[in-house]
């Protein structure tokens, strides 16, 4: 593939803003920036004056006035609910019988997995999310599709087949045997894992759903395959936790019951984890796992408020998940609109001790969560999440006067005036979000949007 520098503001994530004096120590910008591409990677970003006259061969694409950062990377969300997102009026456990589990069914057909991956893939470019992990169903049929079109795309995705086998947590035609759930693990696994951007996560769906047999079973292909991922979900629902702790009377809490069968260690990511104790938490932080902080889910079903400043006082790394279908939205942006609610609902509502500062989510500290955050959150921050050298060029151009309003709102300044400037277009950009703010997406420097 040729060289190619794409020219407009850079703006990405270098450290943690968390964890900064100041937060916007955490941020890289660069008013007339140039990322080069080739073979899929970032050769080298900068200042255009300093890079372009280094390669004069490079194909240059000139994005003047937009605002360029690294393609969203989403933790937690169900492709095969695609079709479903937006289903009215249930919390969790009803919401998965009246709507979920019915569409799920369909994934037995391969024809019908390859019709949502396909549409899917192309709605997440859309929204600019260039990295996507992603459940599957009980059917092998449905992780073959999703890696299939992840492969024709591009795009760095991370799947498994669902485990879920306990009578009368789901349809008996949904539920799959802890043996079934192994092999067909196993087969997925060594077919797909480490081709191409693919990366096989073992993803038992919920203590819930699985009996002790089935989570055995995921604890060894987890001991097989300490490189590949788990996803579950984890204290979401509070009707959910109770029930977790009756099928597991052994278990001190939740998390107690994926630590008994080895789940919970670096590369484990839990959807959720609202419901968890100040010891949970610091367990989460003591193995180095991760949460999937999916805000748009936790208000659409009702679920609660995740406590990011306990898990960041833990050490615990969070990332962001839509969680469609049961998140209203595919968009990062959206999202990050939902998080920051998230954020001040707590300041103003809740009675806990808090660290009020961390809840208010300010541009940078978003613009991590949604890059950068999310990389480490899947311990992929050496391969995406921001501008550095040799990493996948995945970015996002955005149009930070997508709408009238927005324009309006910037009041004449372009986002390569000033870093505040970028960061008041970009925390805009999340508040009014239109989907005409995605200008174009590249994900591994080819342009699979826009
Ligand atoms: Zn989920």
């Amino acid at each position: 593939m040729s060289k190619v520098a794409v020219r407009g503001t850079l703006l990405d994530c270098i450290s943690n803003p968390w964890d900064c004096a100041q937060e916007k120590q955490a941020l890289r910008f660069i008013p007339d920036g140039v990322l080069v591409v080739e073979d899929g990677k970032i050769v080298e970003s900068g200042a255009s004056s300093e890079i372009l006259v280094k390669h004069p061969e490079a194909q240059v694409e000139d994005f003047s006035g937009y605002l360029i950062v690294p393609g969203f990377v989403d933790v937690h969300l169900h492709y095969a609910q695609t079709r479903i997102i937006g289903s009215f009026g249930r919390q969790l456990l009803e919401w998965l019988q009246t709507y979920t589990f019915p569409e799920e069914l369909k994934f037995t057909s391969k024809d019908y997995a390859d019709e949502v991956a396909a549409v899917f893939f192309q709605e997440m470019f859309k929204n600019g999310t260039t990295t996507v992990q992603s459940f599957a169903t009980t059917h092998p049929n449905s992780v073959v599709a999703f890696f299939e079109e992840a492969r024709r795309q591009g795009a760095l995705a991370l799947c498994g087949l669902t485990g879920i086998d306990r009578e009368g947590t789901a349809p008996d035609a949904y539920r799959d045997t802890p043996q079934g759930f192994y092999d067909g693990s196993k087969e997925l696994l060594e077919r797909f894992h480490q081709v191409d951007r693919c990366l096989y996560s073992i993803a038992p769906r919920f203590a819930f759903g699985s009996t002790h047999e089935q989570l055995k079973m995921a604890g060894r292909l987890a001991e097989e395959h300490p490189d590949c991922w788990i996803q579950t979900h984890l204290s979401e629902n509070p009707a959910e936790v109770a029930s977790v702790l009756e099928f597991f009377p052994d278990c001190q809490d939740y998390l107690g019951v994926y630590e008994k069968y080895g789940l919970v260690r670096k590369r484990f990511v839990a959807g959720h984890s609202i419901y968890l104790s100040e010891d949970e938490f610091r367990r989460m932080g003591d193995a180095d796992a991760s949460v999937a902080f999916c805000p748009a889910s936790n208000l659409f079903l009702g679920s609660g408020f995740f406590q990011w400043d306990r898990a960041n006082h833990f050490g615990v790394r969070w990332g962001l998940g839509c969680d469609s279908g049961g998140g209203n939205t595919l968009s990062a942006l959206r999202t990050l609109d939902d998080a920051y609610k998230v954020g001040m609902l707590q300041v103003v509502t809740s009675d806990r001790e808090k660290d009020e500062e961390s809840l208010r989510l300010s541009a940078s500290k978003a613009l991590y969560a949604a890059t950068l955050g999310s990389a480490r959150c899947l311990d992929l921050e050496q391969e995406i999440g921001n501008f550095e050298k040799g990493k996948w060029a995945d970015f996002v151009i955005l149009d930070t006067g997508g709408s009238s309003v927005l324009e309006f709102r910037k009041n004449g300044a372009r986002p390569s005036d000033s870093l505040e400037d970028a960061c008041h277009q970009f925390f805009g950009m999340m508040m009014l979000w239109v989907p005409e703010v995605i200008r174009a997406t590249f994900c591994k420097g080819r342009r699979v949007f826009g």
